[in-house]
């Protein structure tokens, strides 16, 4: 005779899931097609997450990568990573309604960036060859940029250890991933500049501590998020990094049963893009092998909020009348 199973305890990471940008940016789509009716045109995935996309464009939403695919007229969302200004201008040309749901930390970024080059300094971006937001911050800045990701190719930048330099960093890396490549910069250039780190972005330090957090009470953990999101990928690795077996799901039909073997606490944690009913289905994936008892870790209590554009920001109601 077999007994039941041992109950798993199941830990939540505080905080995890959605920030205030994807907030916005979900947002900023739901209300352009409540306002304008569908179909409203989205320029790249709103957000690294194929669930978010899949529910929006079951609403109307059309998901396309390039500005040419939209027809004249038509209303058109960039998205949350930011766009470099040849497509903010090709709209304009186009004519395009456009409701921008770039994240306004992003756009900090930009800002940043440019004053920067205003200033004479040769700019260095701390980012991913190729991420969406690493090609808008560098097309909207009209002076060379310069990206890295590593000591190493801090190492290999083309000019002189005397150039006065400034740098700005892809807002889904934290102080903690950007901290080696910075002191790199310092160690060989005599003239450097940069933002206060801090202040990059709240939620990918804080759901990058918190993991940290769970992954010392976790025997196996669990982020919930899509591959292409840098910040999910990020908290897998990190979990990895502490020496917790970690596994990137995009949802509860990810998890698979050998994982729970001998484990007696699995912390599970989400992404900025990833919604919270994928966080429950990743419970209840869990809870059909075992049963489960959920407790959620202390920490940071986010209350950080973006205002709509604002075309957006009237009643829509009261805006259609
Ligand atoms: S992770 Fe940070 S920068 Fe990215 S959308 Fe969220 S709040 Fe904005």
């Amino acid at each position: 005779m077999t007994g039941s199973p041992s109950p798993l305890n199941v830990l939540l990471a505080s905080p995890r899931g959605f920030c205030a940008g994807v907030v916005r940016a979900i947002d900023i789509v739901e209300r352009a097609l409540e306002l304008y009716g569908p179909p409203v045109y989205v320029r790249h995935e709103i957000v690294h997450n194929r669930h978010v996309v899949e529910r929006l464009r079951g609403k109307g939403a059309i998901f396309v990568e390039e500005l040419d695919e939209i027809p004249a007229g038509a209303p058109t969302i960039f998205s949350a990573h930011g766009v470099p200004r040849a497509v903010q201008e090709a709209a304009v040309a186009r004519d395009l309604p456009v409701l921008d749901a770039t994240c306004p930390l992003v756009a900090k970024v930009h800002v940043q960036g440019r004053r920067y080059a205003r200033a004479g300094r040769t700019l260095v971006l701390i980012g991913h060859a190729g991420h969406a937001e690493v090609i808008g911050t560098m097309g909207q800045i009209d002076a060379p940029v310069h990206l890295v990701s590593t000591t190493e190719d801090v190492a290999v930048l083309p000019f002189a250890d005397d150039t006065p330099i400034a740098y700005v960093t892809q807002t889904t890396l934290s102080v903690d991933d950007t901290r080696g490549v910075i002191v790199a910069l310092n160690a060989r250039f005599s003239d450097v500049t940069g933002p206060d780190v801090a202040d990059i972005c709240y939620a990918t330090q804080n759901r990058q501590t918190a993991v940290r957090d769970l992954a010392r009470h976790s025997d196996l953990v669990i982020v919930v998020g899509a591959r292409n999101s840098s910040n999910s990928s990020r908290l897998r690795e990190i979990g990895d990094e502490m020496g917790v077996p970690s596994y990137l799901v995009d949802d509860g039909g990810g998890v698979e049963r050998a994982w729970l073997d001998g484990v007696e606490t699995v912390g599970i944690t989400a992404g900025a893009s990833a919604p919270d009913e994928l966080i429950e289905s990743v419970i209840a994936a869990i809870a059909a092998v075992r049963p489960v008892s959920v407790r959620q870790l202390d920490g940071v209590a986010e209350n950080v909020s973006f205002a709509l554009p604002p075309q957006l920001r009237r009643p829509v109601r009261a805006a259609a009348e």
